[in-house]
């Protein structure tokens, strides 16, 4: 489950080299910002738990 404003690290970079984004967006998609260039990108939730990295806690 992800939460607003949430950061995440996907297991690939962005096309920036960063693999850090912030959740700013919750529905059906998500809107998930990339936390260098600040690109965003849509998502469904499916894909968006694929290719975040599990946090190890
Ligand atoms: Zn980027």
């Amino acid at each position: 489950m992800f939460i607003l404003n949430q950061v995440i690290k996907t297991k690939k970079p962005h096309a920036c080299g960063c693999n850090e984004w912030t959740i700013v967006r919750i529905g059906a998609d998500y809107k998930i910002k990339c936390n260098n260039c600040e690109r965003i990108i849509l998502v469904d939730s499916t894909k968006l738990n694929k290719i975040v990295k599990k946090q190890s806690q």
